[in-house]
């Protein structure tokens, strides 16, 4: 009675609150909400904490302690608020009402979640690895006796609902459910995980399932990083049917979702980073971007204790800032993520590079190619032990608007690299698997680095002969940089006192030109420009690139569009990372600078020793004409009547035409062709056309 008294006395109090809070406008902020909840169909109310804190501290303070009184309290407070205006509606949502505390300033860390917080309300902020399909979970479940009718109802608990033993009335055993005196509400489970950026260095991650209802339920996806708001429940763990145990876990019970940076709790206001950027300092980073040496500092603090590479280095800032996303008309978009490609001799600092990278970049994710799965890159659908079905993000969809570092790009296994078409060319990943489909965002920039197949890489063959990956793929990539580890007096040595340098004397040595932490947030800031293509700029590469589709000769193709939207990404990226509104003519000339280096190692066809794009496509020109001359030849020796060819003599004619190399040279193309079923051996050494 007494706490019927006590509960009544608080939904006063916060009917009040309700009623009389005024915003600094002068506006009854939420009385307008409750009074415009009939004509948007809500069936809940955020009431910003700070608001309520500042009317009154006690009321706001007790919220924390006892958050099921105070909720279930401000439910009905809402309910007397709506009565008055909207009777109708207040019918009608009696039992859906939920009010959600935003802007909750309790905030915990993920890893601060124990035994302690039991039944308290409190604030975590982490990121969505997986989220379940959406089931009805049933609030109260009426049960019908079998004899006499009588309707006993059962309320739920937790996740658990216990069904009476007999019926009141007349004891009788056999009782069955009725649907009509159900109440049934929407139900979803969420598992949150710590932040790569809280994570200590060298731990596993921490998470905490969460359940979600009502309203709530499909707000947050896969990927999503939010601030959960919710009260800590307990529940043993089910370890076999049946079993006891005395192990538990914790769950945590969503009252409220907000996006990380918007703090409105609408998904188009969300940011990416949650990298706070004072005023003290936007006012260094702009004073580092003034500087005519801006562009050469930037690049020297990046991995300081990496000696060299430094183009490889400026490419993997042009990645990390990026260029912007363009969305057409037609809702289609073009990619403005930047793709860079690292293949090379083993112990030439590309790991290092990589990690580095993954360190620096705001939503930065390392992976390893000979560890990962098609899951765990992209996405999969598993079962939970409840039986529900959930949807696990991988890396590409957890490092949405940042970067993904894939080292052994060359080990992952084949299904893999599938999976990664999608998302470097549309930027989205789906699954189709267990019932679920979906397409999730993966708007990932991805720097790889990728091993040669014999050890070191030979500058005798082409790169797509030289490093196992599918060609499709390598499309994909920007930029691609081919590093060797060639014996060099004078670098060895400076390579040697620098790394020597660092294990003499690690406080001193390879100190940046710019401090990492500051460093982080310039490149946090630098990724939200969105600078302008000049005439200037757009005349640069528009020269290059007819200039380069002129050089064309026998069907050799030297650029292809791909390339040209790569010289728009890394400009636009320059000018960012500059902090530019403008994309200028230097920065358009040095992204031509880089994609013409490019052009001049990956991109040479070393058969002819001339630029050929088709390598990239793993055909280049000097391979095609191989093919028509084979073709060729083995039609003029089988005549009209399709004789069958002896293969030495084909071997002899294919040397004669010159097309070849040697003879050594036409017997491999020979075998390729054996290989690819072109021909087929109809009697011992004589050959017919497939
Ligand atoms: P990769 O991934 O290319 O096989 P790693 O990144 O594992 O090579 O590098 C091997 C080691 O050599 C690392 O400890 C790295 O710091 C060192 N190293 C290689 N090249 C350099 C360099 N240019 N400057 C400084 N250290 C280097
Ligand atoms: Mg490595």
């Amino acid at each position: 009675m007494a706490e019927q008294q006590t509960a009544a006395a608080l939904a006063d109090q916060l009917t009040g609150f309700l009623k009389a809070f005024k915003d600094r406008d002068g506006n009854y902020k939420y009385f307008d909400r409750i009074n415009n909840m009939m004509a948007t169909n809500a069936l809940s109310l955020v009431v910003d904490y700070i608001d309520l804190d500042s009317f009154d501290p006690m009321l706001a303070k007790e919220i924390t302690h006892k958050p099921d009184e105070y909720l279930d309290s401000f439910n009905q407070a809402v309910l007397s608020v709506l009565q008055e205006i909207h009777p109708d509606y207040e019918q009608e949502i009696r039992d859906k009402i939920r009010v959600r505390i935003g802007n909750y300033t309790v905030q915990k860390g993920l890893r601060e979640i124990n035994a302690e917080l039991i039944d308290k309300l409190v604030g975590v902020s982490g990121m969505v690895v997986r989220s379940s399909e959406v089931k009805p979970l049933a609030k109260k479940i009426g049960y019908r006796c079998a004899n006499c009718g009588t309707i006993t109802g059962a309320e739920l608990k937790g996740l658990v609902l216990k069904r009476p033993a007999k019926c009141p009335a007349c004891s009788e055993k056999e009782l069955e459910m009725d649907a009509e005196s159900s109440v049934f509400i929407d139900f979803q489970l969420v598992r949150l995980q710590e932040l790569p950026e809280d994570l200590p260095a060298g731990q596993l991650p921490h998470y905490v399932e969460v359940t979600v209802m009502g309203d709530l339920v499909d707000q947050c996806r896969p990927g999503d990083r939010i601030m959960l708001t919710g009260v800590i429940r307990i529940e043993q763990e089910q370890l076999a049917p049946q079993a006891r145990t005395s192990l538990f876990r914790l769950r945590m019970e969503g009252n409220n979702i907000e996006y990380l940076g918007g703090r409105a709790g609408n998904k188009d206001t969300r940011s990416t980073d949650r990298i706070m950027i004072s005023a003290e300092d936007e006012r260094q980073i702009r004073t580092i971007a003034a500087k005519p040496d801006a562009y050469e500092k930037l690049i020297a603090s990046f991995a300081p204790h990496i000696y060299g590479h430094s183009e490889i280095k400026e490419a993997i800032l042009l990645l990390i800032v990026g260029s912007v996303t363009k969305k057409l008309q037609d809702g289609s978009t073009r990619r403005g993520d930047i793709n860079v490609l690292l293949v090379g001799d083993p112990g030439v600092a590309k790991s290092e590079l990589l990690k580095f990278a993954a360190k620096i970049a705001p939503r930065g994710l390392y992976t390893s190619g000979r560890g990962s799965t098609a899951a765990g890159l992209t996405a999969a659908v598993i079962r939970d032990k409840s039986g529900i079905m959930m949807l696990e993000a991988g890396a590409v969809v957890l490092g949405d608007l940042g970067l993904v570092a894939i080292d052994e790009f060359d080990k992952l296994k084949p299904e893999d690299r599938s999976a990664l078409h999608e998302v470097m060319e549309q930027q989205t990943c789906s699954v189709a698997k267990g019932g679920i489909v979906a397409t999730l965002n993966a708007r990932t920039s991805i720097l790889s680095a990728a091993n040669p197949m014999y050890g070191k890489y030979d500058p005798y063959k082409n790169i797509t002969e030289n490093v196992n990956l599918p060609v499709p793929l390598l499309t994909r990539f920007d930029l691609i940089f081919i590093v060797r580890d060639m014996p060099e007096k004078e670098k060895d040595n400076l390579i040697a006192s620098h790394i020597l340098e660092i294990h003499k004397d690690i406080e001193h040595a390879a100190k940046p030109a710019i401090e990492i932490d500051l460093f982080s947030k310039y490149l946090a800031y630098a990724k939200h420009g969105e600078p302008a293509l000049t005439e200037e700029a757009v005349n640069l590469i528009r020269d290059y690139y007819m200039n380069m589709r002129k050089v064309e000769s026998e069907g050799m193709i030297t650029v292809t569009p791909r390339q040209l939207e790569g010289l728009v990404r890394l400009a636009t990226a320059r000018a960012r990372l500059l902090l530019k509104d403008r994309v200028e003519a230097d920065d358009a000339s040095r992204a031509i600078f880089l994609v013409e280096q490019m052009l001049r190692t990956a991109g040479v066809d070393v058969n002819t020793g001339r630029m050929d794009v088709g390598v990239l496509y793993g055909k280049p020109q000097s391979e095609t004409s191989k093919s028509k001359t084979f073709m060729d030849v083995f039609k003029g020796l089988s005549g009209n009547d399709n004789n069958d060819v002896e293969e030495r003599a084909l071997v002899d004619e294919l040397a004669k035409t010159g097309k070849f190399a040697d003879e050594n040279d036409a017997r491999k193309y020979f075998e390729k062709a054996k290989r690819e079923g072109q021909i087929y051996e109809r009697r011992p050494g004589f050959w017919s056309k497939a």
